[in-house]
């Protein structure tokens, strides 16, 4: 417990209370030390602090974050008085949209995308899409019979109190239903009229891969990097966030997600790394058929 370092309960709850109650800064913990001060928060303006039920334990810790010499804990009173501890539990939505299954074993793509990786990106980060894109519809029931490419593909037909949930939520949604079925090890390249295609559009499979890896390690922040079928042609091309092609009218044939909990867990800030063992991962049979599908 952190008051081990202040000696008292009451010491700590002082110091505590003293420095959160300044507006705009952040409160740190410094797990290393239990040491506290404040630093200006970028964002701006924060919620006047103050002390709600202190103290508290601290986060168990995970052998990852320990290596983190630092665990920098934000604690502001918006974030308090939302937080599990002190809110009424709402009601589950109902749920409309489901968490597909991934199709394989975790440890399927092993070496190249890692069985934990694979388990937490499918399990709890697709999870928690499903599960707030479920409660952003759950505001609007008319849209509870669309699908989520109708949502995706159609954001301005959704009430503007809910169409970021959509974006972000509804995207993630579909984004990630399509990664998970467009990998698969040792699936060999593309075949075919996409093949054609990609040599059309693109000079050669070679230069596709290289482009590709290109843009991927362009996405600044979070985002995705795809190979889109827009108008009749081939192109590879950015979203930040869960943002989606087929908000602005393409058709995602493959992707590689970018964020890093994509990737962070194995090849740490080695994104290049990632997107390299991607390329050996890609189903293209799967992306041929998909191709062919969507020419209609
Ligand atoms: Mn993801």
């Amino acid at each position: 417990m952190v008051v081990a370092k202040f000696g008292r309960d009451a010491a700590w709850e002082e110091k505590f209370s003293v420095l959160s109650s300044q507006k705009s800064h952040i409160l740190n913990l410094s797990t290393d030390n239990c040491a506290l001060s404040t630093r200006p928060h970028r964002a701006g303006i924060l919620p006047a602090a103050g002390l709600y039920g202190f103290p508290f334990p601290l986060p168990t810790m995970n052998p990852l974050s320990r290596r983190n010499a630092i665990k920098t804990i934000a604690l502001t009173t918006g974030a308090l008085a939302t937080s599990g501890a002190f809110a009424q539990p709402a009601a589950t939505p109902p749920e409309v949209f489901k968490l597909p299954a991934l199709g394989f074993d975790y440890d399927a793509l092993e070496p190249h995308i890692d069985a934990e990786t694979m388990k937490i990106h499918h399990d709890k980060h697709h999870a928690a899409y499903v599960a707030k894109l479920n409660a952003a519809i759950a505001k609007e029931s008319s849209l509870a019979s669309k699908t989520v490419e109708d949502l995706v593909a159609h954001l301005d037909a959704a009430p503007e109190g809910i169409r970021n949930d959509i974006r972000n939520h509804g995207g993630g949604h579909f984004n990630h239903t399509l990664f998970w079925q467009l990998l698969k090890k040792g699936a060999g390249g593309p075949q075919g009229d996409l093949l054609k295609a990609i040599e059309k559009d693109f000079g050669s499979f070679a230069k596709w891969q290289e482009q590709f890896s290109d843009s991927a390690m362009k996405v600044f922040g979070s985002g995705w990097t795809w190979l889109v079928l827009r108008s009749g042609k081939l192109a590879i091309e950015n979203t930040p966030n869960q943002d989606s092609p087929l908000s602005t009218a393409g058709q995602p044939l493959l992707g590689i997600d970018v964020w890093e909990h994509a990737y962070y867990l194995k090849y740490q800030n080695r994104r290049v790394e990632y997107v390299k063992a991607f390329q050996d991962v890609i189903h293209w049979e799967f992306v041929g058929a998909r191709f062919k599908e969507l020419q209609g």
